[in-house]
């Protein structure tokens, strides 16, 4: 008889490890609370570790087209001066796509596993040995139960197992401009003036992901449309851009952090944002989240004690997890709160990770995936 896992959550998490369930001969049913599948936001990074699971899937052979491979990444101050520049290329590549573009390949890739997606399904809680409990009073029963519905899981908090969600002092707004004006080589490029930062990188041939960063307390950078003359005056070299983005449509959000004390609790496994949702600031939510779900399959779908597989898929692969927020929290302190008193420092920390290999890949180590957790993603996982 075919082993069930019942999903709460049709984002990026959710589908993933459904598709993975599913070809691995699992019946998987995804709950998404929404009418439909649909990502809310502009662009998103994607990087070697995320790249990874997507050619298993095949999704990457469907939406490469839709994307770009970009080529440097660069951190430019205020003047135009250039004061880091990477190249990404073999563990440190990078794609851009539109956040819609790479959801709809995730829920084709789903469907095509036969996993079955109920739109309009709010899920309560979850019951360790037993399955999911979903608003209209249903419970459905399932040998595995994954917790994918994000940074405020309520099957996270049904489990009352302490931590949670915490909205840190960050904005960022997020657009999806039409054309490339602004992107026409394949680079991105993150602008630098005190203590706001603008994201600027190609997304597809038609298309320019924006993104800007500001500490929350910043009143005038947290006005929304924003405030072009002001934003102007802080990046006069890229003024043109704030005349578009005052008229463009965009997204304005806190960055947030989750804390979860355990990611595995008899046959629940939480997993993608409900797990470890972390500041934007190295491009890797979607990352560790693509990387968990494909560790997850590999690891539980074939294995005769569930419950026992799942602690293990969190002993095994947690650390890289763990290390990444860390990083990622303090990137985003360093970008907001750093002393102006040490403002002449800044350049040179910024010079240094670009430089050192070993400062980059010890905070970048969510890039070089799985096999740092001894899964070979060609073979099987090492005992
Ligand atoms: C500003 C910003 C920029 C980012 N940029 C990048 C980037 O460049 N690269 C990168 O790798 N990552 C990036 N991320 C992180 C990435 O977006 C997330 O890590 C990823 O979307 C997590 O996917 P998820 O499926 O776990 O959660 P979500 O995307 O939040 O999906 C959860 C799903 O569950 C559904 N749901 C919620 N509650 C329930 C319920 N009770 N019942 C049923 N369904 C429910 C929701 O409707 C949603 O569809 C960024 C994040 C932010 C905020």
């Amino acid at each position: 008889m075919k082993r069930k896992v019942e999903i709460a959550g049709g984002g990026i998490a959710g589908l993933s490890a459904g598709a993975l369930f599913a070809r691995r001969g699992w019946e998987v049913n995804v709950h998404e609370q929404g009418s439909e599948i649909r990502e809310v936001g502009a662009g998103i990074y994607i990087k070697n570790n995320s790249l990874e699971v997507l050619e298993k899937l095949g999704v990457l052979d469907r939406i490469r087209g839709q994307g770009t491979v970009l080529e440097r990444a660069q951190i430019q101050f205020a003047d135009g001066t250039v004061k880091q520049e990477r190249p990404l290329r073999d563990k440190s590549r990078v794609h851009t796509f539109a956040r819609q573009v790479l959801i709809e390949g995730l829920r084709d890739a789903a469907l095509e596993a036969g996993v079955n997606i109920v739109t309009g399904s709010r899920v309560t809680g979850a019951l360790p040995g037993k399955g999911l409990l979903t608003a209209d009073g249903g419970l459905h029963e399932a040998d595995l139960v994954i917790a994918a519905d994000g940074v405020h899981s309520a099957v996270r908090n049904s489990l009352k197992m302490g931590g949670g969600f915490t909205e840190l002092p960050t904005i960022i707004n997020r657009y999806l401009v039409e054309g490339r004006a602004f992107t026409s080589q394949p680079k991105t490029v993150e602008h630098w003036s005190g203590n706001r930062r603008i994201g600027v990188t190609p997304s597809g041939p038609d298309h320019t992901y924006v993104y800007m960063v500001a500490p929350a307390w910043d009143a005038k950078a947290a006005r929304f449309p924003i405030d072009a003359e002001d934003w102007s005056r802080r990046f006069p070299k890229i003024a043109d851009l704030m005349a578009v983005l005052h008229r463009a449509e965009g997204t304005q959000y806190h960055y947030g952090l989750v804390k979860c004390p355990k990611w595995s609790v008899g046959n629940i496994a939480i997993l993608g944002d409900a797990a470890h949702g972390l500041p934007p600031t190295l491009g890797q939510g979607a990352g560790l989240t693509l990387m968990n779900a494909y560790a997850l399959a590999h690891l539980v779908a074939d294995a005769d004690d569930v419950a026992a597989a799942v602690a293990a898929w969190e002993q095994r692969v947690r650390f890289i997890s763990d290390r990444t927020q860390a990083w990622a929290v303090r990137y985003d302190w360093f970008t907001r709160q750093w002393p102006t008193s040490l403002d002449f420092a800044r350049p040179l920390v910024a010079w240094s990770f670009g430089q050192f290999k070993c400062l980059n890949e010890r905070m970048r180590v969510a890039d070089r995936g799985l096999a740092q957790a001894g899964i070979d993603m060609m073979g099987e996982a090492r005992p």
